[in-house]
């Protein structure tokens, strides 16, 4: 696998269908909570992922790396969690209740076996909006980490999260300044 520093290589998420249609049944249900008895419960609920992502295709070799198959689930389970709170979970363990139902999310590394780096705020990029919320702990992938970035929603766009290999120098440019190289 090549690795081209500078270039984050960027791998889509997109949310199952059950997630969608977690998050219909889940706005369904807000408005029949949040509303008086009505007849005509809204039967859309509104898109969470923003189209551009949607078209375009994940490598599905990429998810052959187990590490990366396992930030995938996560990312997508902090979609749906985000979708649904407006905000990440205060322990990433309570996004198990987010995975679809066929999946078991393990917040360990597998090559590693050290948890994963997880900063509900997200480090800003660099450039750009998007924040690095969950990484790698050590650069066990042949001197590179597997990361997740995530895009909050703001207006005119949704959420959105990529899973990404992210070289020393890449990942010290998401860190702040007072923060000490890591080892
Ligand atoms: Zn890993």
């Amino acid at each position: 696998m090549q690795w081209q520093s500078g270039e984050p290589r960027l791998i889509p998420v997109h949310l199952g269908f059950k997630a969608f249609a977690s998050i219909a049944s889940v706005c369904a249900a807000l408005f029949i909570a949040g509303c008086a008895p009505t007849p005509k419960p809204q039967p859309k609920a509104a898109p969470v992922i923003d189209e551009p992502s949607r078209e375009s295709v994940a490598d599905p070799l990429e998810f052959k790396d187990p590490c990366a198959a396992r930030l995938h689930d996560i990312s997508g389970a902090m979609l749906l969690c985000y979708a649904v709170n407006h905000q990440l979970p205060a322990q990433l363990q309570d996004l198990s209740k987010y995975a679809e139902l066929d999946q078991t999310l393990e917040f360990t590394c597998p090559e590693s076996h050290q948890p994963y780096v997880y900063v509900r705020e997200g480090l800003p990029a660099p450039s750009g909006g998007r924040r690095l919320v969950l990484y790698d702990a050590t650069p066990v992938h042949k001197g590179t980490r597997w990361a997740i970035l995530m895009r909050p929603s703001g207006p005119g766009q949704s959420a959105a999260a990529w899973v990404v290999q992210l070289s020393e120098p890449m990942l010290q440019a998401y860190l702040p300044a007072n923060v000490p190289p890591l080892k």
